[in-house]
């Protein structure tokens, strides 16, 4: 036998004589209430899920680059912007942070990162590898940032950006940015810190009030298997004039060619000229987010803001009502989509996350970073944001506690 042969038997045993997917197809069938409640991703809509099965078309074909049109333009309804640069890069969240980053600052430049958990720390990580200058300011997780404490380290740091977390799915976490780009917009000569303002809002985007060109924000980003209710694989993001601009007189290309903005910006038609060839569109991706955006479009914003506020206020009251403490004790400080409760005294929080995933069907995610094995984190997001998950994830989650003790 060749090596070649070899691995090709090696793979014929494998993936040919595996039944993996075929289980998973079974399983998800027995399992109609298969829930996922975690920080993400979260059950896409069964819409999101049929359309995922239908035939590929050009990625530069006229109905694949109308359905780009239709993404643009729903995109800018849950961003609220009317920003012309609004598209979905292919990939997942990350995609869309590196993706601002990469564009919006230059190697030597200065980014203020508000940091209070693992997304913060992350862009942190990934400016350092462009040789960024990162000023970062700190809160413990489930904490976060008041307008006073951000405008002192912008007077201090003189930054060219400053990023911030709107929904910090590690702690629970929601960052005010409100009058985020108020502050950057500051024209005060002595005090000199005029700048961009970057966001991210993959936990949040449909599922929390968002109004970011009313807000002044000059770039916010998101994902599509959070409150979207896709699967992972194209992610939203939308760039205003002020960063637009920024990004057209930069001093060096931007270090991805893969995520150069100007090059994005000609395939997704945000620049009137000729649409070309950049790169193969996740075109399934595609179809999914328009069919998640159609179905948002449909429910409306107000609405979907109303649905997950109220699920997750009536989550906070059964849990409280069942002896189980949030994380984030001040309401006004919790980000609702993804709420993170306190993994109670001698409970066994991973053979908690296994009971419910074996005998409930419903799957949370664990403490992420400093947090890990502390807390769970409960997802209320898009497709699964009901008061039914709501009470079946209650009375999952304190039956399992009263088993699973350390
Ligand atoms: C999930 C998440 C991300 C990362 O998205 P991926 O799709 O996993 O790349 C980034 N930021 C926040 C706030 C998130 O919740």
């Amino acid at each position: 036998m060749t090596a070649n042969d070899v691995m090709k038997a090696k793979l014929n045993s494998t993936i040919n004589g595996s039944t993996l997917l075929n289980d998973i197809r079974e399983t998800e069938g027995r399992r109609e209430n298969k829930i996922m409640l975690t920080a993400g991703p979260s059950n896409a809509d069964p819409a999101v899920c049929d359309v995922g099965q239908l035939p590929l078309t050009g990625h530069l074909s006229a109905d694949f680059l109308k359905m780009m049109d239709d993404v643009k333009q729903g995109l800018q309804y849950a961003f609220q912007t009317t920003y012309e640069w609004t598209l979905a890069v292919s990939g997942t969240g990350h995609a869309a942070m590196e993706c601002c980053l990469f564009n919006l600052v230059e190697a030597g430049e200065t980014v203020l990162v508000l940091n209070n958990g693992v997304w913060g720390t992350r862009v942190a990580a990934l400016l350092n590898r462009i040789n960024v200058n990162v000023q970062e300011i700190k809160k413990p997780y489930g904490d976060n940032f008041s307008y006073d404490e951000i405008e002192a380290a912008m007077k201090s740091v003189k930054p060219v950006l400053v990023f911030a977390c709107h929904s910090e799915s590690s702690g629970g976490a929601v960052q005010p940015v409100d009058r985020l780009g108020e502050l950057c917009r500051n024209q005060s000569k002595e005090q000199g810190y005029d700048c961009l303002c970057l966001v991210d809002t993959v936990a949040s985007l449909g599922g929390v009030p968002i109004h970011a060109e009313e807000w002044g924000i000059d770039a916010i980003y998101s994902g599509a298997q959070k409150c979207l209710s896709c699967p992972p694989g194209a992610s939203p993001l939308s760039i205003g004039p002020r960063a637009v601009k920024k990004i057209q007189n930069r001093k060096t290309p931007c270090v991805s060619f893969y995520f150069d903005m100007v090059q994005l910006a000609n395939y997704w038609g945000c620049d009137g000229q000729p649409r070309r060839y950049h790169h193969t569109g996740a075109i399934v991706s595609v179809y999914q987010l328009r069919e998640g955006l159609r179905i948002v479009a449909k429910k409306g914003l107000d609405e979907m803001w109303k649905t997950h506020l109220n699920c997750s206020k009536l989550l906070w009251s059964e849990l409280a009502k069942n002896g189980f403490e949030m994380y984030v004790k001040e309401e006004e400080k919790r980000l609702i989509t993804v709420n993170v409760v306190c993994v109670p005294d001698g409970v066994d929080a991973g053979a908690v996350l296994k009971r419910l995933r074996e005998v409930d069907d419903i799957e949370l995610s664990g403490g992420l970073g400093a947090l890990a094995g502390k807390v769970w984190r409960i997802g209320l997001m898009g497709f699964n944001c009901t008061e039914e998950n709501v009470h079946k994830v209650v009375k999952a989650l304190t039956e399992a506690c009263k088993v699973c003790r350390k």
